[in-house]
């Protein structure tokens, strides 16, 4: 694993959308927390990738954003590392951790929800927001299918939960059953989102995002997808603030 820089110095990239953000050139530039500036470090990224330039300061700004770019070009710090230092600069314990719903269980209010379309995913994404939130008070916890893992997924929530990665099918038996809740949801990712579609997930998707979630005006939305198909440019319609930014790396299929 890793990233060949050789093959992505020159890679082309092509920004869009109303007032984009100069891109950063160096991690030191984003202004990260202390805490992820040592954590970045540790994992041993030297400087940021063409992706990761550009997201960054996209979603530090507070804009909406659709990437398109291709496995293995560094999208995961590219949506982590800003929602991570939100969480961080805004205090953990701001969020509202726990209410106690009318059934009687504590339902739990992420603040971020990354949806993904594979545990496979979900369990690496899982591993860099423990990775990138080290040392910090961040709370993050996983969700997928499977009938095995259901009762300790939901043991574990009971730490707390500030930032969810979950397959869409899960999560949405977990809400049902109240043990979480999406109201608190400050930042959505969609990860790659033209897998998500083509294993069949939109209905689930649209049901996640639509049903007790801020709406987009209120939330900061990123899609990830390694294509830019119709289906996706109507999601991201749909999902994204008019002004988002678009971002293609290199080639898009
Ligand atoms: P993608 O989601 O685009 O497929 P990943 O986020 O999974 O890509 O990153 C691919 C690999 O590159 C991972 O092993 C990751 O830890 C590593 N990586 C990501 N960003 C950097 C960076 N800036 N410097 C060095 N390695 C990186
Ligand atoms: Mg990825």
């Amino acid at each position: 694993s890793g990233i060949n820089f050789d093959n992505y110095e020159n890679i082309p990239v092509d920004v869009s959308g109303e007032n984009p953000p100069e891109p950063i050139n160096d991690f030191a530039e984003a202004n990260f927390h202390e805490w992820i500036k040592e954590n970045v470090e540790k994992s041993g990224y030297a400087k940021p990738t063409p992706v990761q330039k550009h997201s960054i300061p996209t979603l530090l700004g507070n804009r909406d954003l659709m990437s398109c770019a291709q496995t293995g070009s560094g999208k995961t710090a590219a949506f982590l590392l800003p929602i991570i230092n939100h969480i961080l600069n805004n205090g953990p314990d701001a969020v509202k951790q726990a209410t106690t719903a009318t059934n009687g269980r504590r339902t739990y209010f992420p603040s971020a929800l990354v949806l993904s379309p594979t545990r496979e995913l979900a369990i690496q994404i899982h591993k860099e927001a423990a990775k990138f939130s080290y040392r910090t008070n961040i709370v993050t916890a996983i969700l997928y299918g499977g009938r095995e893992n259901y009762r300790e997924q939901v043991n574990r929530l009971r730490g707390g939960c500030h930032i969810l990665i979950a397959t869409p099918g899960r999560l949405i038996d977990i809400i049902e059953q109240g043990w979480i809740g999406l109201a608190g949801c400050q930042y959505l990712v969609l990860d790659e989102a033209d897998r998500m579609l083509d294993m069949g997930f939109e209905p689930q998707i649209r049901k996640i995002v639509n049903n007790g979630m801020p709406p987009k005006t209120n939330r900061i939305t990123a899609m990830f997808s390694a294509t830019f198909p119709k289906q996706i440019q109507v999601l991201a319609k749909d999902f994204l603030k008019p002004d988002y930014v678009f971002l293609a790396v290199g080639r898009v299929g």
